[in-house]
């Protein structure tokens, strides 16, 4: 039997779950598939803020994708992609150069730094294990000698989250506070004029008391025109001192050159049809944080729960191609948006309704543990969150 040639760039949501969700027997029969990723490891995104506090082991957030895949079944290549050629249907990567029947291009994105002066140079990222490490190290390095200001720039779900996780490490438990702890500060920084600002304002509203109360200090409709080292200016001639800046102020497709140009969209993420091909390419697929649905019916966020949806439409659109029939449309219906804002508190929505409270961070938890990529951790790792959680453990 003639395989087609399946290439799937990136090893993350998208790629990873667009390799799982092909049917068994029909990888093994009809498919020589191929994922090349610049990282050995899969990186379980929304669970990297809960290892600050280490309710969850490093092991949990971040393991390598040989340990999580058939390589039976299919060809990984550690390697980085540098270059697309559609026509040639060609992927070079620093390793060597591949080609391909059918690709899939989940490469994921970087942070957008908007071309701030500095913002790249001073400020921490949140992408991986090595960042929390970093900043984590640094957070304690200072708290030993002084107190310490520590500033969040962007409002988004990362930014408020971390802002809550930060404010449990820096000021740990009530009776054991050191001086430098109990004169230590957060900052949250943003440029809208609300917090989470694609939520209704009244849930924001409520958002931001809760991480007001947990004693961070939230600045909206703030401009950065410029950092330096230890230092965020602001538009209006503003300087606020800090010892950690890190950013979490959105993100931009981390996209190789592809030729012919693609279309894309201001932000530069590549557009597809709804069927999640790239326009003008039916044996392409975009998906995740690289791609933007062009007329899509509903709005679809840069999510690891997004991305998995569409992993889910592209593996089977990608059956139905190979056997000659008709494609589905990418319907993305959000299962609800949970943030989590420190132990037992939490702001989201359902269904259109807004909720808050223990309600909203047990959902958050019970849907990242369901997704976790290894089935039989799942248990583990949510029976360990309870004990650590209750401080039983
Ligand atoms: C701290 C944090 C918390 C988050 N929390 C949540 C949350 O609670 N809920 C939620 O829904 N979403 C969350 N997200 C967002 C979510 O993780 C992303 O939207 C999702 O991972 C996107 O999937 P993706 O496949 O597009 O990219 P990724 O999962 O990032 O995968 C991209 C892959 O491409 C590889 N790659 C990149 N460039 C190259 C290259 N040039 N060559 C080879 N390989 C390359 C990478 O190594 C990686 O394997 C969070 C993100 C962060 C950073």
């Amino acid at each position: 039997v003639n395989k087609q040639k399946l290439l799937i760039l990136g090893g993350g949501f998208g790629g990873f779950f667009t390799y799982v969700n092909l049917p068994k027997a029909f990888k093994a029969k009809a498919l020589d598939i191929t994922i090349v990723s610049k990282s050995e490891d899969f990186v379980f995104a929304p669970m990297i803020i809960e290892s600050f506090t280490g309710e969850i082991d490093d092991k949990d957030v971040q393991f390598p994708l040989r340990d999580i895949i058939n390589k039976k079944q299919v060809r990984i290549v550690i390697a980085e992609v540098l270059s697309i050629n559609l026509t040639k249907q060609s992927v070079h990567t620093n390793a060597r150069i591949i080609e391909y029947d059918y690709l899939v291009i989940a490469l994921g994105s970087q942070a957008n730094y908007y071309d701030i002066i500095g913002a790249k140079k001073y400020s921490h990222a949140l992408k991986s294990l090595d960042d929390v490490t970093v900043i984590a190290n640094s957070v304690s390095n200072t708290l030993s000698e002084k107190p310490l200001k520590i500033s969040i720039v962007g409002a988004g779900p990362t930014g408020v989250e971390l802002a809550a996780k930060l404010s449990e490490l820096t000021k740990p438990k009530r009776f054991s506070r050191t001086a430098n702890q109990l004169r230590s500060t957060i900052e949250l920084i943003e440029a809208n004029d609300q917090i989470l600002a694609y939520l209704p304002l009244k849930l924001s509203r409520r958002a931001a008391k809760i991480l007001e109360l947990q004693g961070i200090t939230i600045r909206t409709a703030a401009l950065i025109n410029k950092v330096s080292k230890h230092a965020l200016h602001l538009s209006g001639g503003r300087v606020i001192q800090s010892d950690i800046i890190i950013w979490t102020a959105g993100v931009r497709p981390s996209l190789p050159s592809i030729t012919p140009i693609v279309n894309q969209n201001k932000n530069g993420q590549i557009k597809t049809d709804q069927y999640l091909r790239v326009l003008g390419y039916k044996n392409v697929f975009a998906l995740g944080d690289v791609a933007t649905v062009e007329k899509a019916v509903s709005v679809i966020p840069a999510s690891a729960q997004a991305a998995y949806g569409a992993s889910k439409l592209v593996a089977s659109n990608i059956v139905d191609s190979i056997q000659g029939r008709e494609l589905q449309f990418f319907n993305y219906r959000s299962k609800g948006i949970f943030i989590p804002l420190g132990k037992w508190k939490g702001v989201g929505q359902v269904a259109g309704i807004n909720i808050h409270g223990p309600v909203v961070w047990i959902a958050w938890k019970l849907i990242y543990v369901w997704r976790f990529p290894i089935p039989k951790r799942r248990l583990i790792i949510g029976w360990h969150w309870l004990l650590r959680t209750t401080n039983l453990w």
